[in-house]
């Protein structure tokens, strides 16, 4: 399912074009931190340049890919630690010609993100002196640890990603509750990976409206003591609120100051509004730096409850203090 809506998607239509009209670049440097999507789109790739039948699922060479089973396709450093040996290993192996098909096909992942610093150095050959009939795709989540001489001989492309409303759909697709999906679409943050993971857990649900609640019924200091012992701020789930209430805010901050961007909740104009009441832009934002701050001290174990309780006061002071 993933596959086909990948298929749609115009970052994966210009890599066709590339095999389409025979100019296959040596190497493909994919930016995208996505690894659900990483993962389908490898094995998209491969069809693409190998199968027969324009990626039909069906014939043997797909098939061998789905499996990992090609012996003309290989990866390598999904796990983020690669060995010197694993990058002898893939350079002997792509100086000799395919067994299969005519191309031989290398996944390097993690390609920002080595344990051996040594490794991207080995490889640096590969790059300079490539060899005939060889494809390698470096996924990387920017490029900013990539060696400029590789960046430089590999052509940049952006792994494809998903609006909210289409992240939404595919968990629909594969089976999620709509309520469910709605929710783990909007934590996504656009992500696949991070999607699905929201929507194998139907508590989601009961935490995303218990933010709403939270944030529209704290009107006054008075207010907060009440809000305190609600469960969005205990120790398994105030991670989780905080970018609930970060995703609130942004929508907030969208409606108080009128942008015509697409918000990140789905369906909660009518909440949005309310909690809107009050805020000018400037008090969003800094209701928006109490979350950021906020996690700040979670990640250096402060005391969740009393984290909670300066991030409330610190909202309703952005609220009144900036109007
Ligand atoms: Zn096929």
């Amino acid at each position: 399912m993933l596959t086909r809506r990948l298929i749609e998607s115009a970052r994966y239509k210009e890599f066709k074009l590339d095999v389409e009209r025979n100019r296959l670049s040596h190497a493909y440097l994919i930016i995208g931190d996505d690894t659900q999507v990483r993962a389908t789109y490898k094995n998209l790739l491969a069809m693409t340049i190998l199968c027969r039948a324009n990626v039909c699922f069906n014939c043997p060479t797909c098939e061998k890919i789905i499996a990992h089973a090609h012996s003309d396709v290989k990866f390598f450093n999904d796990d983020g630690d690669m060995k010197v040996k694993d990058a002898e290993t893939l350079i002997e192996d792509a100086y000799i010609r395919g067994l299969e098909g005519e191309t031989k096909i290398y996944f390097v992942d993690n390609f920002d993100k080595f344990t051996r610093q040594e490794v991207p150095n080995k490889l640096l050959k590969i790059f300079e002196e490539p060899p005939e009939g060889v494809v390698i795709f470096l996924f990387a989540t920017s490029e900013n640890g990539v060696l400029t001489t590789i960046k430089s001989r590999a052509k940049k492309m952006l792994l494809p990603s998903f609006t909210t409303e289409e992240i939404k759909e595919y968990l629909i697709d594969i089976g999620t509750p709509e309520d469910q999906a709605e929710i783990a679409s909007v934590l996504s943050g656009g992500r696949i990976d991070r999607g699905s993971k929201f929507a194998e857990n139907e508590e989601y649900v009961v935490q995303y409206e218990k933010c709403f609640e939270v944030l529209t019924s704290v009107k006054k200091s008075s207010d907060i003591a009440s809000v305190l012992n609600n469960k969005i701020f205990s120790r398994e789930q105030i991670s989780v609120t905080l970018e609930f209430f970060e995703i609130i805010l942004r929508d907030v901050m969208c409606h108080v100051s009128k942008a015509k961007v697409p918000t990140m909740t789905l369906n909660k104009d009518y909440d949005i509004g309310r909690i809107a009441e009050g805020f000018t832009a400037g008090g969003v934002a800094m209701a928006l730096i109490a979350v950021t701050d906020a996690r700040r001290k979670l990640n250096v174990n402060v005391n969740p409850l009393s984290v909670a309780e300066r991030m409330m006061f610190d909202i309703l002071e952005a609220k009144y203090k900036w109007q």
